[in-house]
């Protein structure tokens, strides 16, 4: 019967037989990737016993057709309700009150980690040389930083009064006619991002962590989201883990905690990707870290996004890519990063076998050189399917 997930006292997933996982299809190419998607999980799920009650929700231009909101109240209570959700991209609004329907719901329900695998899968169009050595998760601080939305508009009164208020009581000088925007990073929310990335290294057997930052330059922020990460290996992870500051030799079977400027790391993912492993970051640079690292492996039409809350179980996987408006209702485009975003809920939930099945289901399809336009126009001797037509080769070779 169906029933909705819920946790247990020590955080953990109590997933039922038929768990009643929202979604939101999405707008734009919503229509063809989020049916394309779903036809392939619910496929692998049924043939790992596993039955899902999808519970559709609405959002984006939909919901503003036909409520007048862009996200109606009842769509938040749903996903804080029901815990896991997935939802294809979304429409952002120009000047309705949302900077982004995104941020806005990683920001109600705290969904604290921006979590972005990214690999590459066998036969895909990669500009790397040896794409192979591509295989990075990483975890994207989702909450503070200058996502925070503390901004101030340039010849505003509220400008003027900040800018007089610095130079009055710091002494810092700011031109009056800038805009001013304020960058926190505390130590709560860093330490809560490195440590549901330690925790990952840890369950995955993964052998390092990188922490990347700019703390040469902004050095009680960027700087102090180092220091703090650094702090909280050696607070709780001294058993399973070292910091290259702390590492006398070789790390042995511990996990090795280090870290890179962000500008040197945007360098060494293309020259050295090997050398990264699991990535813990700030909000900016996660957001250009995770673009760029999805070029490696093939575009933003197959990286899979996810964004959790470690501590109270609340997940949204989805689409890292945009509505793609041109392409709206073609049946054309890669139904891979929806798909592979559900994936990530599988192995969430605890259905590795039926996730792993259809990361083996896309690279046979792969294989035979089945792909949509995106990759076709890349590879040579490649059959060009629609989106549709994807999603049914990649169920035959389930
Ligand atoms: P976009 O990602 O929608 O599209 C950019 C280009 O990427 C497309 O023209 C297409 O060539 C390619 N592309 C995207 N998805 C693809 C797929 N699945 N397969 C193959 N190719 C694909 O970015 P945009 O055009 O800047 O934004 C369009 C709208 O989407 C805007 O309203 C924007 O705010 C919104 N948006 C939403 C999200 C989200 O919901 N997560 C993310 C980014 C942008």
């Amino acid at each position: 019967m169906a029933d909705i997930i819920t946790t247990a006292p020590d955080g953990t997933l109590r997933v039922p037989d038929e768990p009643i996982i929202p979604f939101i299809p999405g707008d734009g190419i919503g229509v063809d990737i989020w049916p394309a998607a779903r036809h392939v999980l619910d496929a692998a799920a049924a043939r790992h016993g596993h039955r899902i009650a999808w519970l559709e929700l609405l959002a984006g231009q939909r919901a503003y057709d036909q409520t007048g909101t862009w996200l109606p109240d009842e769509t938040v209570a749903a996903f804080r309700h029901h815990l896991i959700g997935i939802k294809g991209p979304l429409t952002t609004p120009v000047g309705g009150g949302f900077r982004s329907l995104n941020v806005a719901l990683r920001q109600i329900l705290d969904l604290y980690v921006c979590l972005r695998p990214v690999r590459w899968f066998e036969g895909v169009p990669s500009p790397m040389r040896y794409p192979e050595k591509v295989d990075m998760v990483i975890f994207r601080e989702n909450t503070e930083d200058v996502y925070a939305g503390l901004e101030l508009e340039a010849g505003t009164a509220e400008a003027k009064r900040l800018i007089d208020y610095l130079r009055d009581e710091f002494g810092w000088q700011v031109r009056p006619d800038s805009g001013v925007g304020i960058k926190p990073v505390s130590e709560t929310a860093s330490k809560r991002l490195v440590r549901a990335a330690l925790h990952y290294a840890v369950q995955r057997k993964r052998r390092s962590v990188t922490l990347v930052h700019k703390g040469n330059i902004q050095k009680f922020t960027e700087g102090a989201f180092r220091a703090w990460g650094y702090e909280l290996v050696r607070e709780e992870f001294a058993d399973v883990a070292v910091s290259w500051e702390d590492c006398q030799g070789e790390p042995g079977d511990r996990i090795l905690v280090k870290d890179a400027l962000a500008d040197v790391t945007l360098q060494q993912v293309i020259t050295r990707p090997d050398d990264f492993d699991v990535i813990a970051t700030t909000n900016l640079n996660g957001d250009y870290l995770s673009d760029a690292l999805a070029a490696q492996i093939g575009g933003i039409g197959i990286a899979p996004g996810a964004n959790i809350n470690f501590v109270t179980g609340h997940a949204i996987f989805e689409a890292t890519h945009g509505t793609a408006p041109r392409y709206a209702g073609l049946d054309k485009v890669n139904p891979g990063s929806l798909l592979l975003s559900g994936v990530l809920m599988f192995e969430h939930l605890g259905w590795q076998a039926a996730a792993d099945d259809i990361v083996a289901a896309l690279e046979a399809t792969i294989a035979d050189h089945i792909v949509t336009y995106d990759f076709a126009r890349l590879m040579e001797g490649a059959t060009e399917v629609k989106c549709s037509e994807m999603a049914s080769a990649i169920v035959d070779r389930l």
